[in-house]
């Protein structure tokens, strides 16, 4: 569970999150979608801390973020952004495995659960374990960008316009794999786009932001059918 109480942040004298509220529940594929600079970024990277609140607080698992060892809570939280920031003088199989050993699982442990990652992310070119990221499609990219975000099984995973950079087929072949592990596993998954229908058809639930506020929480379809106010239906009807 993700929980963030009357949240607020600023930059200056910009309120980027004002009092913000909301609840994510476990096993739960939440998507944060809303224009650029709405402050979606923002507020998922307060949940690993790597943005500070001002006010409020922001719990995993019933803890408070800031109650918890950084490294700790990094650990425990899997993070995958668009600039994938794979490390280029590792190999495919030593970037997945990057988490469980900061964990220290045993190396056997270590080899089964990359070449799982490998076949459930459909990496498969004969040896793509063994290459360097830059010899990768950038859909093979962020592929073992999700894989690495995956590998210690983490119950909350983190992503930030994880797709935004791929054409259109390889980034609905990465949503139907990331939505299949989602189900399988029960991870709780906070996702963020600008992209009302990879929203759509990732979510269980959306949040939509506008201006460091969620303008309505619920379903795709309670957005699609009862937008709450003109702005929700401007910003469901404009993308589509
Ligand atoms: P989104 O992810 O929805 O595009 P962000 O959360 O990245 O939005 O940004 C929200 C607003 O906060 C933007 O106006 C952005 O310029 C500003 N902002 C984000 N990070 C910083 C920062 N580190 N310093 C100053 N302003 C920032
Ligand atoms: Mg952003």
């Amino acid at each position: 569970m993700i929980e963030f109480e009357h949240v607020c942040k600023r930059f200056g004298d910009r309120v980027v999150i004002d009092d913000l509220s909301l609840r994510i529940d476990d096993g739960e594929f939440f998507v944060l979608v809303g224009p650029s600079g709405s402050g979606k970024s923002t507020l998922l990277r307060m949940v690993n801390r790597l943005v500070p609140v001002d006010a409020g607080s922001v719990r995993v698992g019933g803890e408070d973020v800031l109650s918890l060892d950084v490294e700790t809570l990094r650990r425990g939280i899997g993070y995958a952004i668009q600039s994938v920031g794979l490390f280029p003088h590792r190999t495919v199989a030593e970037n997945i495995a990057t988490v469980p050993r900061l964990l220290r699982w045993p190396e056997e442990r270590i080899r089964e659960r990359v070449d799982e990652l490998i076949d459930l992310l459909r990496l498969d070119d004969p040896g793509i374990g063994a290459r360097y990221p830059s010899t990768l499609s950038g859909g093979q990219q962020q592929r073992v960008g999700v894989a690495r975000a995956l590998a210690a099984r983490p119950r909350i995973v983190l992503m930030d316009e994880p797709f935004g950079a791929l054409d259109p087929l390889t980034r609905e072949s990465l949503q139907a794999s990331l939505k299949a592990i989602q189900r399988d596993t029960g991870t709780t998954i906070l996702f963020v786009t600008h992209d009302m229908d990879e929203a759509f058809g990732l979510a269980d639930r959306v949040g939509l932001m506008l201006g460091g506020r969620l303008a309505q929480v619920g379903t795709p379809l309670d957005l699609l059918r009862h937008p709450m106010d003109e702005r929700v239906s401007d910003f469901v009807g404009g993308t589509r």
